[in-house]
């Protein structure tokens, strides 16, 4: 027997027909013996539906009061999944984040978990009830209902899952695991079998939206077995057919790239004939940082002759224009002439057996020149190497990258 934690994204329960789809799996796992608690999104669409409400009646409003509004959609799916699981025969019970409890800080909007308290909710499921709890909800230090931020639902179940010990968290989801890239630009991509809790951080903060960055720091921190698998496959969880995210020390083979994300969700600022003198970065990056831009990818060129020198970054492409009246504001005795382009886009390799192999900087910029594939900015972390590129080779590099480290080859599957 086994403790698991299944959670049920928006498009896996946005209508009655998928929510009985979903109690089914849910049904047939509990019959398998094992201890099952149930976490739920809103029904797909129905989240943006209650940001707009709020939005219309004030663009400006009461974070506490807002919380209020769109935490209301995962009460919906959770009363409504208790009622179909019910109706197979199964015992079921509803949660709200209050109830459980789920203790969050006071970052109403985005606020982050602080403890969950589960002697109740585990006396519940010794006892073979099903346990459905809303996700994306907790109670925050003023006793109200706060939100997780976008997406919270996926921390909600991983917390879920540490906090009581289960043996795996399940994301079920509209795919079947996580891709070697996105299948619309390489129809060959494949579903990769393991993956390591660092990899998955990469590619989820690279823009590979199928887990809630969060998440995954929290299932990396706690050691949760996660697993994400489609909900509308036959399979159960514990058939095992999704992508697992893992310790890296229990991945036997580590593949040098395992996967290539892209973004385009990027804008570059150049900062012309700054003075290349101690303290300018901070001058420049101190206030952006207040102003809540994140700055992602930066380069300095090489000095000039009059002590002069070109700063590059990249922002959100969001963030651009916040980022450059900031810069006009703040940094008027640093920065004189400001260039922007908003025709850029990140591609990132990642992989853990790129700290054990040299090379794979070289045959990543080897494949992108053979495309003629133009490189403005390089960043790396340990497991990863990441290019800004113009957009309008966004698809060709992907190909070409994913061709180039093998990732085409089907025998790999
Ligand atoms: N319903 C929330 C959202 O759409 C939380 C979630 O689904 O994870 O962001
Ligand atoms: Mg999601």
């Amino acid at each position: 027997m086994s403790r698991i934690v299944a959670k049920f994204g928006g498009t896996s329960v946005a209508n009655l027909e998928k929510i009985e789809h979903a109690a089914d799996k849910v049904a047939k796992e509990a019959g398998a013996g094992h201890e099952i608690a149930v976490v739920v999104s809103a029904m797909a669409g129905v989240t943006n539906q209650l940001v707009d409400y709020c939005r219309g009646i004030s663009p400006v409003h009461d974070a506490r009061e807002y919380d209020a509004v769109v935490s209301s959609g995962e009460q919906v799916t959770a009363g409504l999944m208790a009622i179909a699981l019910q109706k197979r025969g199964i015992q079921a019970r509803s949660w709200m984040g209050w109830q459980v409890p789920l203790l969050c800080d006071d970052v109403h909007g985005k606020a982050r978990i602080e403890d969950i308290r589960t002697d109740e909710f585990e006396k519940r499921l010794r006892t073979g009830e099903v346990a459905v709890l809303a996700g994306f909800q907790g109670i925050s230090t003023c006793n109200r209902i706060a939100t997780l931020g976008r997406g919270g639902s996926d921390t909600t179940a991983v917390a879920l899952a540490a906090a009581v010990g289960a043996d795996r968290c399940d994301i079920y989801t509209d795919v079947d695991g996580v891709y070697t890239t996105d299948p619309r630009i390489v129809p060959q991509a494949r579903k990769i079998p393991r993956i390591s809790y660092e990899e998955m951080l990469e590619l989820a903060s690279l823009g590979a939206k199928v887990l809630q960055t969060r998440s995954v720091e929290m299932a990396m921190k706690h050691k949760v077995n996660l697993q994400v698998l489609s909900t509308f496959a036959e399979e159960v969880g514990s058939d095992l057919p999704g992508t697992i995210v893992m310790d890296e020390d229990k991945i036997m083979e580590k593949e040098v790239v395992n996967g290539i994300a892209y973004s385009r969700d990027e804008a570059k600022i150049t900062l012309r004939s700054v003075a290349d003198i101690p303290g300018v970065a901070s001058k420049v990056f101190t206030p952006l940082a207040k102003a809540n831009v994140n700055v992602d990818m930066i380069v300095q060129n090489v000095s000039q002759d009059d002590g002069a020198t070109d700063m590059t970054f990249t922002v959100p492409r969001g963030d651009l224009n916040a980022a450059v009246d900031v810069l006009k504001k703040e940094c008027t005795d640093t920065v004189h002439e400001i260039v922007t382009n908003t025709d850029v886009a990140k591609v990132s390799i990642v992989g853990i057996g790129m700290r054990s192999h040299a090379g794979v900087a070289q045959n990543m910029f080897q494949a992108l020149a053979d495309k003629g594939v133009n490189i403005q900015v390089i960043s790396t972390s340990e497991i990863k190497i990441s290019v800004l590129i113009a957009e309008e080779y966004l698809e060709l590099a992907v190909r070409s990258l994913h061709r180039a480290f093998g990732l085409d080859d089907p025998q790999k599957a």
